[in-house]
């Protein structure tokens, strides 16, 4: 068990499940993931070491669109359903009207820069990966630096934005992300954050296999009302909720339901799949993915999507 909660310190836990790598199958070890009883944060325990958890990040771990038919049909399927996200990021510029950069961490291949940049909001990305950041310049022409938040070579208050997608369940201090992103953004800049929702009536009704909880990557499940509780305490406040992704929501159900036809998941998995069994999978994934939709938009109508995105602006 943690020996605290980094949410509320609080000192006693109790066991929620415990599961194995479900999706990329990159280790047969059991892993714990307790809630805290005073707040009820939720988070893997006891967390893996940095070299452990390297272990865990599949290479390819993003996407990096090939040069093939297939490769273009799915960047252009990439770009229709990453539109939620620019849209949900450039409303939160319009109407904070600061000028400045957007820096978007965790940015893989850079599509959602790019995507922000031709509506006329530049940005930098920021990523672990020395591929994706290679990728994001090659490909979609955005600079991107691989570095921490925390030692992001940027002047404090210059950032019009800061974007992390799926980001804050992977690391060890979300605490010291958020407290970063404060301190880089200008006075009335937006913290953009989207993060699988621990609240959803998926995790409700599929525990484990939800594939949000996605063991042994995401070292924190929030809630909302723990994403509340931890931006408070770092200086921000909440303007906007929005429970609904075209591109996370539906899939994450359909991968949920059958993990072993998720396209990254088979692309790790067994690389030397036949082009016909490959386009059957594809063809199923996208059926049962589809099929997830009307599901996915009612739970997310009613407040309880397996996504959450968050914009902030600070308090203080
Ligand atoms: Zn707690």
């Amino acid at each position: 068990m943690p020996s605290h909660c980094p949410a509320c310190d609080g000192a006693e836990f109790q066991l929620m499940f415990t599961a194995s790598d479900r999706l990329y199958r990159t280790t047969t070890e059991k892993f714990q993931v307790v809630e805290c009883k005073q707040c009820r944060l939720m988070q893997l325990a006891p967390q893996p070491t940095p070299a452990d958890l390297e272990k865990y990040y599949p290479k390819n771990y993003w996407f990096a669109p090939g040069a093939s038919t297939a490769g273009r049909l799915e960047e252009i399927y990439r770009r229709i359903v990453l539109r939620d996200h620019v849209r949900f990021v450039e409303r939160a510029l319009r109407e904070s009207q600061e000028t400045g950069p957007v820096l978007d961490v965790g940015c893989g291949g850079g599509l959602f820069l790019r995507m922000l940049s031709d509506r006329g909001f530049p940005g930098i990305g920021a990523d672990f990966s020395h591929d994706a950041a290679r990728v994001a310049w090659t490909s979609n022409r955005v600079p991107a630096a691989i570095m921490s938040l925390e030692q992001a070579p940027f002047p404090a208050g210059s950032c019009a934005a800061v974007t992390m997608f799926h980001v804050l369940e992977h690391l060890y201090s979300p605490r010291a992300y958020l407290l970063a992103a404060h301190k880089l953004l200008r006075p009335d800049g937006r913290l953009i954050l989207q993060v699988p929702n621990a609240g959803c009536w998926q995790f409700l009704l599929l525990g484990p296999a939800w594939n949000g909880v996605d063991v042994p990557r995401h070292l924190y499940d929030f809630r909302p009302a723990d994403l509340d509780l931890l931006l408070n305490s770092c200086g921000f406040e909440v303007l906007r909720r929005k429970y609904f992704s075209l591109r996370d929501n539906p899939a994450g159900l359909a991968t949920s339901l059958a993990p072993s036809l998720d396209p990254m998941a088979r692309r790790i998995r067994q690389p030397d799949e036949s082009q016909r069994g490959r386009l059957v999978k594809d063809l199923v994934y996208g059926a049962l993915t589809l099929a997830s939709l009307p599901f996915t938009m009612i739970e997310a109508a009613c407040r309880s999507g397996s996504t959450i995105m968050i914009e902030a602006r600070k308090t203080s």
